[in-house]
């Protein structure tokens, strides 16, 4: 079985959305097949705001966000990944309210292979700077309110989630998103790591995620086994098409992604390739060359 997504979200664009009471979500206008209805930004607090995930380069979004804070000062910016629908306006942001930036790192930070390939990667914040680095389990104190940054690699290498401590709940970004399967873009995504860190979360019983597109996440512990089971049954996938004989991934996209959007299958191509470089890592796959995305794969 696979997680069950939710795909009914709707919300009206740059209209403050109170979720608890620590938490409001504004909706950025920036619809597309990746980011589903738009950037949802979170604003945590009651009398002073952290601000998770600022959105794309949009002023009329930075207006929505300052007006949904009203009189009370925004002291924090938190950042999940450095993706143009995150984290292009913490600048902006951050001119206006004097808050600092905090994340685990400019694009790129905490990779393992280090920058090569970077050509190929759509999407990516190149001019996003932090002030303030974060590491895996720092707190971050505003106060009224308790985060702390948890450091989960996967859909990018600087990945953070923000456990909101007093109301047990995880701001997610783009680690789990609730209404489709997360991007897994090698070189900077990582389907071992992203495994790894989705162990992490379940290992936190929290109850309840935010993503960062789509709705929330309320039944966290079943959802989050359910998208491991998911991506361990697109590795199984894999290898079967495999004893076919060798194929390339263009002919395992179309044979695996048959009832997908078409407009998705690059991304797609992108995330079978990240479970061939682990496959290939672990043995259980070969190619000639390296794991890339036009190899020839087989089994051993
Ligand atoms: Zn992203």
């Amino acid at each position: 079985m696979g997680p069950e997504f939710i795909q009914d979200f709707s919300a009206l664009y740059g209209e403050p959305e109170k979720l608890s009471p620590l938490v409001t979500r504004v909706l950025c206008k920036n619809p597309s097949p990746f980011t589903y209805t738009g950037t949802g930004t979170y604003l945590v607090g009651e009398h002073s705001l952290a601000i998770i995930d600022p959105g794309p380069d949009m002023p009329e979004h930075g207006e929505a966000i300052l007006a949904a804070a009203g009189e009370r000062p925004i002291t924090h910016i938190l950042v999940t990944h450095s993706h143009i629908d995150h984290s292009p306006l913490s600048a902006w942001l951050a001119e206006r309210t004097g808050a600092k930036i905090y994340a685990f790192g400019a694009h790129g930070a905490g990779r393992k292979g280090g920058l090569a390939g970077e050509d190929v990667e759509a999407g990516a914040d190149w001019s996003f700077k932090p002030d303030v680095l974060l590491e895996d389990g720092e707190i971050i104190d505003g106060g009224e309110w308790t985060m702390v940054a948890h450091h989960t690699p996967g859909h990018t290498a600087n990945h953070l989630c923000f456990h909101l401590k007093e109301e047990n709940v995880l701001f997610v970004g783009d680690h789990i998103m609730g209404w489709a399967t997360t991007v897994i873009a090698p070189p900077d995504g990582d389907m071992q790591q992203y495994l790894d860190s989705l162990r992490k979360v379940v290992d936190l019983g929290v109850d309840k995620l935010y993503p960062t597109h789509g709705p929330s996440v309320d039944n966290p512990d079943k959802f989050v086994r359910a998208v491991i089971t998911h991506r361990r049954m697109r590795e199984g996938q894999i290898v079967n098409l495999l004893q076919e004989g060798p194929m390339t991934i263009a002919d395992m996209v179309e044979r695996m992604y048959r009832e997908v959007n078409k407009a998705l299958h690059p991304a797609a191509a992108r995330s079978v390739l990240a479970h061939l470089i682990s496959l290939v890592e672990d043995g259980r796959v070969t190619c000639e060359g390296d794991a890339t995305l036009h190899a020839t794969y087989s089994l051993p």
